[in-house]
């Protein structure tokens, strides 16, 4: 039955971004998908659909809490805001301003992140702040910004249906972005011709319902992208007039490439059969329409940016760019990661797409703010804080909306930090979680459907999430804790009344100086400046840059103007690398990590939904039969699963979707579990050296009876 009169709001999962009516009824809450959202047209998947089920205030925290020799006492906001400035003052006067941190989160409101940075970026003056949208999204930014001169994702899902041949690559998007795969699926099947091809190390759900599947060894994409670029290039596939117009640097690109023209070195370096290395490049080369989706399987990799520019190359040299149907386009994970990098949310970014290395960026994002100093230098990147909170060069962090404990590799080195970190301050919906056990001041946060602002949704679609629930206890929003002790440590700017105003100072530093050469950016928001609170509120999705009028900007290039000074895309030459740690006798096997379909991160929320949480109801690790026997364990056993960093343990399975010498272990346990089944902990710290991207996807381990 449709829903009469409903709040209109924002499924707050993953980076599709589905539009979700929601209205409260004496039974709970209703959802529905909403017909008029331009993401997802009234889709939802079985997360989306469950949101009602997931808002009873079991396990919520509803009031600040200060510990105390190892006892949490309920405290007013007062006394923890009082407790928080005056930590954070003490340590940066003693200390300096780098002595402090944020970390802060992608399921952040985009008006909570732009308080956070404008905060530490501009007032603290420092610039560590980083944020889990490091672990997913990172190795994008970077590739994004070599190429392009900003972090820009050229296409639209729209590109998905107009395409001729879809390539998703590490990306089990039938899973992780459900709706966004079910208009594939649909197009598929009005018009058959249209042809999708995943690459990917597992036979995940994805795989099962596209034509041609790659099952490339992880981290190997560089050698088959390099291999694409090259066989186009040889094969006449190559846009001479858009290459010599629109772009750079395709020689030095070429000549890496052709490491890679042997199709049977690709093919063994790959681990794949020749004929469908061949079979991928043909339909390619044959292909005009052609969009190619990344995700986490390219960007959580010790290479992830080389594997996103490897990717971006092919379709430069095609100049299958900016036009409808055709394009890269970067999957993000979250529901606000694109919000956060619009503010300026990672360590290495400065607000509004502006460059926290070039002086004039600096001082026009310093002057907007009239902020007594900017940070002047690139802070600590989400896996160096947590190794500085532990070395005591950070001594006090402040952890919003997320739960490093549980998600961060090299958990127990987390831990670690935390229990020697002066202050531990935890803003959040749950006081129980596995990080939050470390916190010296909890503050409790409003959740989804309490709290009230924007998201960017993977397409560039800014959408608000909306209130449909009273705040429960004493929960606050984010944007208010910060700006609380903002002013309690004496900084000015931080004022605000409402949401409203903090996005429309947001809206109006993007297009602040922007007539100057050196500062114009793509991201702008001109016609989203000096809204009313009304016209606010009413906002409807749309995709930015929102220049002159209200319409948004589906894609970006399609005049071949990039945004680097010159106007041109770089193509950047990948040189191939294997993952950092090499399997060995005592760590044969390649462990990998991902999303189920019905968990979200750490599960404090799908974990409340009977029906989510009966798909998979405990930790397990994936094999292959013949693995499993090396290793002396039967599927329905529990095993031991070891690292050099850590373990955990887990029921075994035989998915048939593994490969030898591989193993799967889904990311949403904890701690709490009966036996601590943070993957996590197990997983390696190695980090690709430009975006700082952990290695997810890679990590030796051997596998033991339990
Ligand atoms: Fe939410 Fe993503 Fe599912 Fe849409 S596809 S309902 S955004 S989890």
């Amino acid at each position: 039955m449709p829903i009469a009169s409903a709040v209109r709001t924002t499924c707050p999962y993953c980076g599709v971004g589905c539009g979700v009516k929601a209205m409260l009824t004496p039974d709970g809450a209703l959802i529905e998908g909403d017909p008029e959202h331009m993401a997802s047209r009234g889709r939802l998947c079985v997360k989306g659909s469950a949101l009602g089920e997931t808002l009873s205030l079991d396990g919520r925290l509803l009031a600040p809490g200060i510990r105390e020799g190892g006892t949490l006492r309920r405290a007013s906001w007062d006394e923890a805001l009082d407790t928080v400035a005056s930590r954070f003052a003490s340590i940066i006067a003693e200390h300096g301003p780098d002595a402090v941190a944020l970390y802060v989160s992608g399921q952040l409101l985009t008006e909570d992140y732009y308080v956070a940075n404008k905060f530490m970026k501009g007032y603290v003056g420092s610039a560590n702040i980083d944020t889990n949208s490091r672990l997913c999204m990172s190795s994008a930014v970077a590739g994004h910004k070599r190429t392009f001169g900003e972090d820009l994702v050229p296409g639209c899902y729209e590109d998905f249906e107009l395409a001729d041949m879809i390539v998703l690559v590490g990306s089990n998007t039938a899973w992780c972005h459900p709706t966004l795969f079910q208009r594939m699926l649909k197009e598929k099947e009005a018009r058959p011709s249209l042809r999708i091809v995943a690459i990917d190390p597992r036979r995940t759900a994805t795989c099962d319902l596209v034509d041609l599947h790659l099952p490339v060894k992880a981290g190997t994409d560089v050698w088959l992208f390099n291999g694409l670029l090259s066989y186009l290039a040889r094969t006449g596939a190559q846009d001479n007039a858009f290459v010599a117009a629109h772009t750079s640097g395709l020689d030095a690109a070429l000549l890496e490439a052709g490491g890679c023209a042997d199709i049977d070195f690709v093919a063994r370096t790959c681990g794949v059969d020749p004929r469908l290395v061949m079979e991928f490049y043909e339909a390619f080369a044959a292909t005009g329409k052609v969009v190619t989706a990344f995700s986490q399987g390219v960007n959580q990799s010790s290479s992830g940016t080389d594997k996103v520019n490897s990717i971006i190359n092919c379709h430069l040299l095609t100049g299958r760019i900016g036009k409808p149907g055709m394009g890269p386009f970067s999957l993000t994970g979250q529901p606000n990661a694109m919000g956060g990098r619009e503010v300026g949310g990672l360590a290495n970014t400065l607000a509004s797409h502006l460059d926290l290395d070039k002086p004039a960026h600096r001082d026009a994002v310093r002057s907007f703010w009239n902020a007594p100093r900017i940070a002047d230098k690139a802070g600590l990147k989400a896996v160096d804080l947590f190794r500085a909170i532990e070395a005591g060069s950070v001594k006090a962090v402040w952890i919003m909306a997320t739960n490093p404990v549980v998600s961060l590799p090299d958990a127990d080195q987390v831990k670690r930090a935390l229990q020697r970190c002066e202050l531990v301050v935890v803003s959040d919906v749950v006081g129980t979680t596995d990080t939050a056990t470390f916190g010296h001041v909890l503050l409790p946060a409003l959740g989804w459907g309490e709290k009230d602002g924007t998201v960017t949704n993977s397409e560039r679609c800014i959408s608000r999430q909306r209130a449909f629930l009273p705040a429960p206890g004493e929960a606050r929003a984010d944007w208010q804790a910060i700006c609380q002790v903002a002013q309690r440590m004496g900084f000015m700017g931080f004022d605000y009344g409402s949401v409203h105003e903090i996005f429309d100072e947001h809206a109006r530093l993007s297009v602040w100086r922007n007539s100057d050469e050196e500062l114009g950016r793509a991201f702008r928001l001109d016609a989203l400046t000096n809204m009313d609170r009304a016209a606010y509120d009413a906002l409807e999705p749309l995709q930015w840059p929102v220049q002159h009028d209200r319409e948004g900007t589906p894609r970006l290039f399609g005049d071949g103007r990039f945004a680097h000074a010159d106007g041109k895309a770089r193509f950047i030459a990948t040189a191939p690398r294997a993952p950092v740690h090499a399997l060995s006798r005592a760590f044969p096997l390649a462990l990998n990590t991902g999303r189920l379909r019905d968990q979200w991160h750490t599960m404090t929320r799908t974990g409340k939904s009977p029906r989510l949480a009966g798909h998979t109801p405990e930790p397990f690790v994936d094999l292959h039969p013949h693995d499993a026997l090396l290793s002396g364990v039967r599927a329905g056993e529990l095993a031991r699963i070891k690292s050099q960093w850590g373990a955990m343990v887990a029921r075994v399975t035989h998915s048939g979707g593994i490969a030898r010498g591989a193993a799967f272990i889904p990311i949403h346990w904890n701690g709490q579990t009966a036996s601590d089944a943070r993957v996590g902990a197990v997983v390696n710290p190695e980090v690709d050296p430009v975006s700082g991207e952990p290695e997810f996807k890679h990590t030796p381990v051997r596998i033991e009876p339990f």
